[in-house]
Parts: structure tokens; sequence; C-alpha cells
């Protein structure tokens, strides 16, 4: 491996492990070996990753809570010309974990910041997904309440790119239902838990095949997941509950062309997945 050069006045991100400790990379343990601080999320969470490689060096919290205080501070000591690690608990810093704030400040002062790739749960989870990776979209954490998490849902209904939603399998089963809800029963969700861990599970199929199969198994509820849905394809029947229900009122008072094309505005659909349903009801 080629010698590990650290440079002083660097802010340097560095991604950690997402459950197995040997998807560290060399160049992550080397740094966090020769920066003169390490930030971390949780520095007790951070020390037992330290000591698990050997590495004895200074760690300062930095979390969601003190970050904008943390941020004047670590810019300073950049600036005197110290060099500085950013760790989150796992995975990249920044991706639905604190950092953001600093990095924007340290960039805003011209400080140089430099990332050290590795794990990252939503990327992890696209790689085995099967599902279409030439684009996507990030949503970060579903809302924990039921009704704010079906709004998100139902704003991303017409969605076309493959999206990826973190959340706490202990709210599966319930997410997994506003999911039929909002994005219909037909929708293909791939469930990526435990990556990389013992129990690594990635399960796919249909949403409604994949709400019986949480239902029947507790031992999916358990550890950390990912979501992976597909994007809305207009050629397909995957027209939601919600969807269905608009059509069926807008139809009992007009044609079904107006109708199909209220129900697609109001719900963001494309009005020609619409129309063969619309005729099945009618007949
Ligand atoms: N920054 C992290 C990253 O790069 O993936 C994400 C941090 S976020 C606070 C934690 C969430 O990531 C978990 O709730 C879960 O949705 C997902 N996650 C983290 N580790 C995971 C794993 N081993 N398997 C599946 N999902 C994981």
């Amino acid at each position: 491996m080629s010698e590990n050069k650290i440079n002083p006045s660097t802010l340097y991100i560095i991604a950690t492990p997402i459950g197995n400790l040997g998807d560290i990379s060399a160049r992550a343990l080397a740094t966090l070996e020769q920066v003169d601080i390490i930030a971390c999320e949780d520095t007790r969470h951070t020390q037992k990753l330290l000591s698990a490689f050997a590495i004895k060096n200074k760690t300062i919290s930095m979390h969601d809570h003190n970050e904008r205080q943390r941020q004047d501070y670590i810019a300073s000591l950049l600036q005197e010309g110290k060099s500085i690690a950013l760790v989150s608990d796992a995975g990249t810093p920044l991706i639905s974990d604190p950092g953001f704030h600093l990095v924007r400040h340290c960039r805003s002062l011209g400080l140089a910041v430099s990332p050290i790739p590795g794990a990252c749960a939503a990327i992890s989870a696209l790689s085995v997904a099967g599902l279409p990776t030439d684009r996507f979209s990030f949503e970060g954490f579903l809302p924990s309440k039921s009704g704010a998490r079906q709004s998100v849902l139902k704003g991303l209904a017409a969605e076309p790119r493959t999206m990826v939603f973190y959340d706490a399998p202990r709210r599966a089963i319930d997410t997994i239902k506003d999911i039929v809800e909002t994005l219909g029963p037909q929708r293909y969700v791939v469930i990526a838990r435990e990556l990389t861990k013992t129990f690594e599970t990635v399960h796919s199929d249909h949403a409604e095949n994949l709400l019986a199969w949480l239902e029947q198994d507790p031992n999916q509820l358990k550890g950390e997941m990912v979501l992976v849905i597909e994007g809305y394809q207009a050629d397909r029947n995957d027209i939601s509950s919600e969807v269905v229900k608009t059509l069926k009122l807008l139809l009992a008072e007009m044609k079904p062309k107006k109708a199909c094309a209220i129900t697609a505005e109001i719900h963001g659909v494309k009005k020609n997945a619409l129309y063969d349903l619309a005729l099945s009801f009618k007949a």
C-alpha cells in the first residue's frame, strides 16, 4: 500500500463499517491513527472501533445537538494547521448523520475537506437490490407516524426512479401497509436488513406479499433496515387504493376521460395508466 499522507488544515470525512469491521479501509485506519483529533458522533462508540484496531488518538464529540457550537472550534483548530477526522457511529458521515453544517462551514472558510470513502447502508442496499441504479433517489428516514409517512409516500407515488429509505424494522409492518395503501399492492419492494452482519437478509417481493412474509416471521423485525422501492412504472398496474377510490367516485359523476384526467392530476399518476382501469369499472 502506498504511504498515507496526512495534510495539515484538512478535515477528513471518514466512512466506518455498517456492521462488519473488516469493511474499514486501510486508508481510514491510517488516517484515524495520524490525524490530530477525531470528531465523533459518539466518542464511546468510536472508541470501541479504535480499540478493535489498537488505535490510540484524541477524540471529541460532534453530534446533532452540538454541531453548530463545535463547528467554530473545529474550524479554528483547522486554521491553526491541525488535521481532523470526522466519523459517525456507522457508515458515511452526513448521510442521515451529523456533519453537514461542519462541512459547509469549513468549505465556506476555504478549508480543505477530503473524503475517505467506505461503507454506506443506502449504497450497499442498492448494490444488491436488483432494481435500476442508473438513477435513484435517496429519501433518508421515513417519518415514524403513519399520517406523515403516508403523505411522504403519496408525494412519491409517481417518482419513476428507484427510491431508497432508511427505516426501523420494528415499524416495518406499518410501513409496508402504508406502501400498499399509497403506492399499490403490486409495487416491488426490497428489504435489506442487517447488511454485512450475521443475520444479513435481502428479501424482495410485491408489497402485499412482503407484508405477509413479515407478519409470519418476527425475526425480520429486528436490527437495522434499508427499504429500496421500485420507481413508478406507468405501464404496470400499480395503482394504489387511494387512486382507485378517487377514480370510482369521479366515474359516478362524469365520463371516464375526464375522471381519469382529474384523478391523474390529484394523485400525480399517468392518465393512460388509469384509462383501462376506468373502462373496467364502467363495464
Ligand atoms: N451514515 C449511515 C450510512 O452511511 O449508511 C447511516 C446512518 S443512519 C443514522 C442509520 C440507518 O442506516 C439505520 O437506521 C438503517 O436504516 C441504516 N443502516 C445502517 N446500518 C445498516 C445495516 N447494517 N443494514 C441495514 N441498514 C443499515
